[in-house]
C-alpha cells in the first residue's frame, strides 16, 4: 500500500515537472498570481520580458516588481480587456500585449506576448502605403494640371475622352489624398485637446451638404444640448463631412438629409440621417473596411473612393468614440458618431485653445 502511494506520488511529481518544463519553454510569458496579485511563479520568457528575477521577485506584489505605467490601475479595474501595447520595462524597443486570465478561485494567469515583430510588419505596411501615395501625388498633380488646361470643346473629336481623363485623374487624386489622410491618422497617437465648437461645425456641414446637393435634396439641421467636443476640429470635420457627403451621394433626388448634434449628461451624438438607397444588413459590419463598397459602380459614379468610412472610423477611434450604422434598403440610413461624456465640454468649462485651421 505504502509503495503504491509513493509510486503515485512520484508519478504526480513527474507530471507536474513535465507541465512546469513545458510552461517554462513557452515563447510567451506566463506569470501565476495569487488573490492578492502577488507573483507565485513565472516562466523564463516572462522573466526577460517583464524584467523580473527568480527567486527575489517570487512573493512580491506584481505592481512593485513589474515597472509598467498603468499596470496597477489595469489590474485594479479587473483587467477585462487586454493591455494592448505596452513598452517592456527593461527594453523600450520591445512592445508587449498583456492579458489577465482568472483561474481557480481568485488566482490569475498573466499572459505576456511580444508583439514587436507584428508591429514592425504593420509599420512597414503603413509606411509603404504612405510612400506610394506620396510618390503618386506629384505626377498626378502634373497630369491633372495639364488636363485642366485643355478645353475639351476646342478638340471636338477628343471631347469625350478628355472629359473621361479629367474625371479619372480627379478620382485618382482623391484616392491618393484619402490614403494620405488614413496614413496620417494611423500614425497619430495623441490628438490636440482643443475645443471643437459644434454650432459652427453643424453650420459648415449644412453648407457642404447644400453645395454637394445643388438643390436636389431637402437638408435640415438641429442642435440639441449645448456641449462642444474636445479633440481635433480638422479631423472631426473630415469625418462628419464624409458622412454628409455619403448621405447626399447615396440619396436620390428629392430625398431628405438631416444632421443632428445631440449632447446630454451621458455623452454626445452626431447623427446624419438620409432617405436614400439604404444598405442591406449583411454589408453593415464591413462598411468601414478600406475600399469596401456595397455597389462599386454606384460608388464610382458618385465620385466615391471607398475610403470615406474608414477615415470616419479612424478619427472616431482617436476620439474614444465609435460609429453606429442603422439602415433599411429603400428607406434610408442613419450614421451616428457616439462620444462619451468625457469628450464633451460644456460652454462654461475652462476654455481650451481652438484650432487655427
Ligand atoms: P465611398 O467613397 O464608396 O462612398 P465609403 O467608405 O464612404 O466609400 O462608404 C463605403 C460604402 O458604404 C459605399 O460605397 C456605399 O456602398 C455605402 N454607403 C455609405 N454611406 C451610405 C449611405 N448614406 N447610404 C447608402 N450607402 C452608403
Amino acid at each position: 500500500m505504502k509503495k503504491r502511494v509513493a509510486l503515485r506520488r512520484a508519478g504526480l511529481f513527474g507530471m507536474l515537472r513535465a507541465f512546469r518544463d513545458a510552461a517554462m519553454a513557452l515563447p510567451d510569458g506566463l506569470v501565476a498570481l495569487d488573490g492578492e496579485r502577488r507573483i507565485r511563479w513565472f516562466n523564463t520568457a516572462a522573466g526577460s520580458m517583464l524584467n523580473i528575477q527568480y527567486p527575489q521577485d517570487v512573493g512580491a506584489a506584481l505592481r512593485d516588481a513589474v515597472l509598467i505605467p498603468g499596470l496597477d490601475a489595469w489590474i485594479g479595474s479587473g483587467a477585462a480587456e487586454p493591455m494592448a501595447d505596452v513598452t517592456a520595462p527593461a527594453n523600450a524597443a520591445i512592445h508587449l500585449h498583456l492579458r489577465l486570465i482568472p483561474y481557480a478561485e481568485d488566482h490569475a494567469l498573466l499572459l505576456v506576448r511580444d508583439i514587436s515583430q507584428a508591429r514592425r510588419v504593420e509599420k512597414m505596411r503603413r509606411d509603404f502605403v504612405a510612400n506610394v501615395s506620396h510618390e503618386l501625388r506629384t505626377p498626378l498633380t502634373v497630369v491633372h494640371g495639364y488636363l485642366e488646361m485643355i478645353e475639351p470643346e476646342q478638340i471636338p473629336e477628343f471631347e469625350t475622352i478628355i472629359r473621361e481623363l479629367r474625371s479619372q485623374s480627379r478620382r485618382m487624386t482623391q484616392i491618393v489624398e484619402d490614403l494620405l489622410t488614413l496614413s496620417r491618422l494611423d500614425a497619430e497617437e495623441k490628438l490636440p485637446k482643443t475645443r471643437v465648437a459644434m454650432v459652427p461645425m453643424v453650420v459648415a456641414l449644412q453648407r457642404d451638404a447644400e453645395g454637394l446637393s445643388q438643390g436636389r435634396h431637402t437638408i435640415s439641421t438641429s442642435i440639441e444640448g449645448n456641449a462642444d467636443l474636445q479633440g481635433s476640429a480638422k479631423d472631426l470635420y473630415s469625418a462628419f463631412s464624409n458622412l454628409v457627403s455619403n448621405a447626399v451621394r447615396y440619396t436620390p433626388v428629392g430625398g431628405l438629409i438631416r444632421i443632428v448634434w445631440h449632447s446630454d449628461a451621458n455623452g454626445g451624438q452626431l447623427r446624419v440621417t438620409d432617405t436614400g438607397h439604404g444598405i442591406p444588413e449583411a454589408h453593415l459590419p464591413r462598411l468601414t473596411e478600406r475600399f469596401y463598397r456595397v455597389s462599386t459602380s454606384r460608388s464610382r459614379e458618385s465620385g466615391g473612393t471607398g475610403l470615406g468610412l474608414s477615415i470616419v472610423k479612424h478619427v472616431l477611434q482617436l476620439h474614444d468614440a465609435h460609429l453606429q450604422i442603422e439602415s433599411e434598403v429603400g428607406v434610408g440610413s442613419t450614421f451616428t458618431c457616439v462620444f462619451g461624456a468625457n469628450r464633451l465640454l460644456s460652454p462654461d468649462s475652462p476654455d481650451l485653445p481652438t484650432e487655427e485651421d
